[in-house]
Parts: structure tokens; sequence; C-alpha cells
């Protein structure tokens, strides 16, 4: 837990983790005591179509249940893998469903769900607004999205950024909330490296739940971001970085990007942009992410 100059409290947590429950290198308990050491304070068990529970360990960690829930088979018809944050109920759920419906069925177990990794995925905007209906049910519906998802990077995959695929949702009028995780399978290069910082009064369930709802956390590596928008300019105070740059669904816009040696901050002024996100990254290359602002 972090507290910071307000007096508020901040909890470090993984939202997708796989174990030898399914596909991961590690047992459950071992993950939770690797993640704990690494200052965890709660660690989503997201291993394929198996749902974990939540409790709090002995060492103090909050598991919070979770599953992957992987469907498609191909790239031209869509792979979509969503993760559960929270059910209090287990989900039923089965490989035939739509990713719509499983969204759906997490959301009535009273959890949060994510669509995880769109860019490994190589999803497509057509893709992730499918029409149920009649009408557009966009997949970011999902709660959130990764918009980093560590092991889909070195040294065994190459698309672990899926901002792009993000912006182009937005630049549509779709919106999400990004998340970093580390979706952890090999215990190596992908671990303890991408997590959010969630603003809770506690480090419950329920108090996680709201907070990510209500978009009180942020994505990161390691930077401390803290982003506010004030008429129509966007302020960032950081810990010290080497870029601040302004994602906007404008091609040429010549103030973007802030670089610099130990930048703590910055800020943007909206003109012709709909929305702005903000990334922050440090002199080891470590980057935070916010949410998206709308003008
Ligand atoms: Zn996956
Ligand atoms: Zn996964």
């Amino acid at each position: 837990m972090y507290i910071d100059s307000q007096g508020r409290k901040w909890f470090k947590g993984n939202l997708h983790t796989h174990t030898t429950m399914s596909d991961g290198q590690r047992t459950p308990e071992e993950a939770a005591a690797l993640y704990r050491a690494a200052g965890y304070d709660f660690l989503v068990v997201t291993d394929h179509w198996k749902v974990s529970e939540t409790f709090v360990n002995e060492d103090g960690l909050l598991l919070v249940a979770g599953c992957e829930y992987d469907v498609g088979r191909n790239v031209r018809d869509g792979i979509f893998h969503i993760t559960s944050f929270g059910c209090t109920e287990t989900p039923v759920c089965d490989r035939s469903m739509t990713p719509d419906a499983i969204i759906d069925e997490i959301h009535r177990c009273g959890g949060i769900a994510n669509l995880a990794h769109p860019a490994w995925s190589m999803n497509t905007c057509e893709q992730l607004l499918p029409v149920i209906d009649g009408e557009v049910k966009p997949l970011f519906g999902a709660d959130v999205t990764e918009i980093y998802n560590s092991v889909s990077g070195l040294p065994r995959n190459c698309r672990p950024y899926s901002g792009i695929v993000l912006d182009l949702m937005a630049a549509r009028g779709y919106f999400t909330m990004p998340v970093a995780d580390d979706d952890t399978h090999w215990y190596g290069a992908e671990t303890c490296l991408s997590y959010i910082m969630v603003q809770a009064e506690e480090c419950t369930r329920e108090a996680l739940i709201e907070a990510i709802r209500a978009g009180r956390f942020y994505a990161t590596q390691g930077p401390e971001i803290s982003v506010t928008k004030d008429g129509d300019t966007i302020r960032v105070t950081c810990s010290p970085a080497e870029s601040v740059v302004y994602f906007t669904d404008t091609a040429w816009c010549p103030t973007r990007a802030d670089v610099g040696h130990g930048l703590t901050e910055s800020s943007f002024r909206m003109t012709n942009e709909t929305f702005v996100r903000v990334e922050v990254t440090d002199a080891d290359g470590k980057t935070a992410w916010s949410g998206y602002f709308g003008k």
C-alpha cells in the first residue's frame, strides 16, 4: 500500500496470472508468495477456464477470484480472451459462447470483465464492435482493457502494447479504461512488470471493484502519475520522467510530446481533439498510462 500526499491509500495489483492450474509454471501458492514479496497488495489468479477464489492468505495478500475465458480459433474470425475479476458466484461459460455473452455472464456474477491483449489477439475495430440485436455492443463493454500485457512482449512474443487498438476505437467514439498486467506464465521477464494502482479506502474485493468501476486507478510499470482535466487543459504530475506524451485523435499535433530529463509536471491544451490520454515514460523505459479524457 502507498499513501499519497493527500492521505489517500493506493493498492498495487496484478489482474492476470496463470499457475499450474492451467498453463503457468508456478503453483498458486508460489505465485502469491512471489507477488507478495514484490510489494503487491492483491493478485488475481486467472487460469484458463478455472475459477479461483477470493480470500486473504497468510501473508496478507488479497487473492481476488478470477478466470480467463478464451474463445475463437483464428485471427480472421476473431480471437477473444476475457478475464474476470471478483465474481461472487461461478460464471456459467463455455467455449461455444460469444465474447459479449461471456462479458454479460461475468457481470451477472458481480465481477468486472477485462478484454485481454487485443493487440496480441490482432483484434480489429470491426471485431470489437459486434452488432447484437441490431445494436453495436462494443467489447469494450468489458469494463477494462489491457493496454499493456507483459507476456505478449519479449522474449517469447511481439505485441504487448494495445494502445493503437484502443485509440482507433476511441476515435470512433468507443472508450475503455486501460489496464496493464503481466499475464504471468513463465515467471521470467514478464513477472512483476506491469500492474495497476487502485485508490481505495481498503484492500477488499468490494472496495477495489467500486474504485475500478469509478476509474480511480492507473496502469503502470513504475512511474507514478496524477492526471487531471482543468477546463481544456490536461495537467500531469509524475515521478521524474523522460517523456510525457498526449495521445489524441489528431494526426498532426506539434505539442503532443513533452521530452526532457526529470520531468515532474506537464500540461496540454485541448483544441480540436475529441479525446486525450497520457503516457509517461521514465529513464528506465518504464511507462505509466492514464485513462481517456473527453472534450
Ligand atoms: Zn490470453
Ligand atoms: Zn492469460
